[in-house]
C-alpha cells in the first residue's frame, strides 16, 4: 500500500503517531541523556563499541566515529566498504565518504576515490586541511598521497571473484562465459540487481562534551558505472549533523536519497520535534511519495528498493527506519553495544 504523503505529513510529526499508522512498524528504543552514545548501520556493532570506547577515553565525537568505521574500512570481509569492497563495472574499487563535525559545523568528503583504504580519513583531511568540502577521483587520490597515504590494491580475491561472476553472467549477448559444461547452451543471463549490491556504514556519535559528529563510508553500488557517486559523500544526503539538534545518516539506494536530501530532512524534522525514529520514517515516506517511475515501483506502486536511515538527537535518543521490512541498527552507550530494531514504512 502506498501512503499519501501530503495527508500523512502532519500526522507523522510525532513518534507516537507514527507508530499508529497502518503499514508502519515501530522499531527499538534506546535513550541516554548525553554522550557517550553512538549509532551505526547494522554492520557497525564493532564500530559503535569502538566509538564509545574512544569517547570514554576523552575523544572528540569525530575522532571516535572515524576510528569506529576504520575497523570496517580495513575489513576484507565486508564487501560494501573500503578494502574488499565490490568494484565498479570495470573491476576498480571506487570509494565514497563524508564526515561532519558538529561543533564547528564543517564537512569534508571524497568521491570516486581509488586505491586508498581509509576514505573517511581523507574526508577528514578535506575538512581540516582544505578550504573545500568535496574532492573527487584523481584529485582526491593525489590529495591523499600528498598527506602520506599509500596507494594500495583494494580489490581482494573474494571481491574480484564476485565481480567476474557478475561480468560473466551479465548477458548472453557478449563473449564472456561463466564456467559451464559441454551440454549447456544458454550461458549468461541478465542478473537482477539484488540486496548484495548495496551496503555502506554510517556512524554518528555524541561525545562527553555533548558534541555530535558523523561519518559515512562505502564502496557504493556494486558494479556501478565508473564515476558514479552515490549519496554517501554528499552532505545532506548520506549524512547530516547539527550540533544543536542531532545527526542522521543513510544506507541503501543512494539515488533515491540524493533526490530527496533525506539526512538533512531528518535533522530538520528532529529540530521541529520529531523523535529520531519518526523523522526517519518521514524521510522514507518522502521517498515513497517521490518514487513515480514504474521501473522503480513494485506492483503495489511502492518503492521496489530499500533505503535505511539512522538518527540520534541531542538528548541521546536514537532510532531508525527503512522503507521496507525488518532491519536492525547498531547502538552503543554506557550500557554497551547492541542491535535494536528499526521501524519500517512497509512490512
Ligand atoms: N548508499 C550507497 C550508495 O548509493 C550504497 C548503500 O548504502 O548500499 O552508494
Amino acid at each position: 500500500m502506498r501512503h499519501d504523503f501530503l495527508s500523512r505529513r502532519d500526522f507523522l510529526a510525532t513518534a507516537g503517531a507514527a507508530s499508529l499508522v497502518a503499514g508502519t512498524r515501530r522499531g527499538g528504543f534506546a535513550r541516554s541523556t548525553a554522550g557517550p552514545v553512538a549509532i551505526a548501520s547494522s554492520n557497525g556493532l564493532n564500530t559503535v563499541a569502538r566509538a564509545v570506547e574512544e569517547i570514554n577515553s576523552g575523544a572528540d565525537a569525530l575522532d571516535a566515529v572515524i576510528a569506529g568505521v576504520n575497523l570496517v574500512e580495513e575489513d576484507p570481509n565486508d564487501t560494501t566498504v573500503g578494502y574488499g569492497g565490490l568494484p565498479n563495472a570495470e573491476g576498480t574499487v571506487e570509494l565514497d565518504s563524508a564526515v561532519m563535525h558538529g561543533p564547528t559545523g564543517r564537512a569534508g568528503a571524497v568521491a570516486s576515490l581509488q586505491g586508498i583504504m581509509y576514505p573517511s580519513k581523507v574526508a577528514r583531511l578535506v575538512l581540516e586541511r582544505t578550504d573545500h568540502v568535496l574532492l573527487v577521483g584523481m584529485g582526491a587520490q593525489r590529495f591523499a598521497q600528498m598527506h602520506g597515504f599509500a596507494i594500495e590494491n583494494l580489490l581482494t580475491d573474494r571481491a574480484r571473484a564476485i565481480w567476474v561472476r557478475w561480468r560473466e553472467n551479465l548477458s548472453n549477448r557478449d563473449d564472456y562465459l561463466p564456467p559451464h559444461g559441454p551440454d549447456e547452451r544458454d550461458l549468461g543471463e541478465a542478473m537482477r540487481r539484488n540486496e548484495d549490491h548495496w551496503g555502506t556504514i554510517h556512524c554518528s556519535a555524541i561525545d562527553l562534551n555533548g558534541n555530535i559528529s558523523s561519518v559515512t563510508t562505502t564502496s557504493g553500488l556494486a558494479f556501478k558505472i565508473p564515476g558514479r557517486v552515490g549519496d554517501s559523500p554528499i552532505i545532506g544526503a548520506g549524512l547530516y549533523c547539527d550540533n544543536e539538534v542531532g545527526a542522521a545518516g543513510s544506507t541503501g539506494r543512494g539515488e533515491a536519497n540524493l533526490e530527496n536530501c533525506c539526512s538533512f530532512l531528518i535533522v530538520e524534522r528532529m529540530r521541529m520535534g520529531d523523535s529520531p525514529e519518526a523523522a526517519c520514517l518521514y524521510a522514507c515516506e518522502r521517498i515513497a511519495d517521490h518514487t513515480r517511475l514504474a521501473r522503480l515501483q513494485n506492483s503495489a506502486g511502492e518503492p521496489a528498493f530499500n533505503v535505511s536511515f539512522y538518527a540520534v538527537n541531542k538528548a541521546g535518543e536514537v532510532g531508525g527506519a527503512r522503507i521496507r521490512g525488518t532491519g536492525r541498527m547498531a547502538v552503543a552507550d554506557a550500557q554497551g553495544a547492541r542491535h535494536i530494531e528499526m521501524a519500517c514504512l512497509y512490512e
